[in-house]
């Protein structure tokens, strides 16, 4: 459930994460009334492979737990929720979600900062983002790739900026990482992560084709384009999760 005076949201428990029972609009209005109400808080967007990383990573499934909002961003997490009759709507993607925000601050004149990828990547995503929506304020544009001297720099550029909503996208769990040690001097009302999208968005790395994003099988999509690195990754987590899920449907018709 949604932490803060608005009204609760459902939210569905799978496995070791819990979801915030939303779509896609229902959250971009959930962060703009949150931004008008002055409430802070962060939303993770959580994959299968995120889920079963934060199986083995404490600290990530504190940070996970402890958001105000949590979107499933995967058709097997939706299919498997409704399998145990748990209901999440449909699924919300971080590269969905960044385009449908950036609309709404542009609408509400919220400023958006930008932090992730290469200088090439973001500064191309902002370019892209400013065409696209007149009017949004993008309040920071920077890199994601500093080191730790550099990080607390990095914290406080963001504060000066007066942005409402940071967009980080550093991959997981580095960006969780930064938002967690940070948190306290960011001074945002509202940040999210989410990967690897900007690449997605400023056009670096395609992404797959609505049917295969409806079936399931974007993962697959991703591992034929980096195999070497994605193949071990995917293989183990999406082994796990299959088998944890069979566990609890098995467990659920016993009931
Ligand atoms: N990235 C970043 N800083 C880093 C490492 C990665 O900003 O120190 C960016 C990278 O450019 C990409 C995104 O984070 O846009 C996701 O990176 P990657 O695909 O390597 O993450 P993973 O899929 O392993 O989470």
């Amino acid at each position: 459930m949604s932490v803060g005076t608005q009204a609760p949201v459902p939210s569905v428990q799978l496995l070791n994460g819990r979801f915030d029972a939303l779509t896609l609009a229902e959250t971009v209005d959930l962060v703009s009334r949150r931004i008008h109400a002055g409430e802070r808080g962060y939303l993770c967007t959580v994959n299968v492979a995120i889920l079963m990383m934060m199986r083995q990573d404490e600290r990530l499934q504190r940070f996970v737990d402890r958001a105000a909002i949590v979107v499933a961003d995967g058709q097997p997490l939706i299919w498997s929720a409704r399998m145990l009759s748990r209901h999440l709507p449909e699924r919300v993607a971080g590269v969905d979600l960044v385009d449908r925000l950036c609309a709404r601050a542009a609408r509400e004149g919220f400023g958006v900062y930008l932090l992730g990828a290469h200088r090439t990547v973001v500064d191309k995503l902002a370019d892209r983002l400013a065409q696209k929506y007149p009017g949004l304020i993008l309040s920071g544009v920077a890199d994601g790739y500093f080191g730790p001297a550099e990080a607390e720099g990095r914290a406080r550029a963001v504060a000066a900026s007066g942005a409402k909503i940071l967009v980080v996208a550093m991959g997981v769990p580095r960006q969780e990482h930064f938002i967690e040690e940070y948190w306290d001097r960011l001074s945002v009302p509202f940040a999210l992560g989410v990967g690897g999208s900007f690449d997605v968005m400023a056009g670096l790395r395609a992404r797959a084709p609505e049917i295969i994003q409806r079936v399931g099988m974007e993962w697959f999509f991703r591992f034929v384009q980096e195999p070497r690195r994605l193949g071990r990754r995917y293989l183990a987590t999406n082994t796990e999760f299959l088998y944890l899920i069979s566990r609890e449907l098995l467990a659920a018709r016993r009931r």
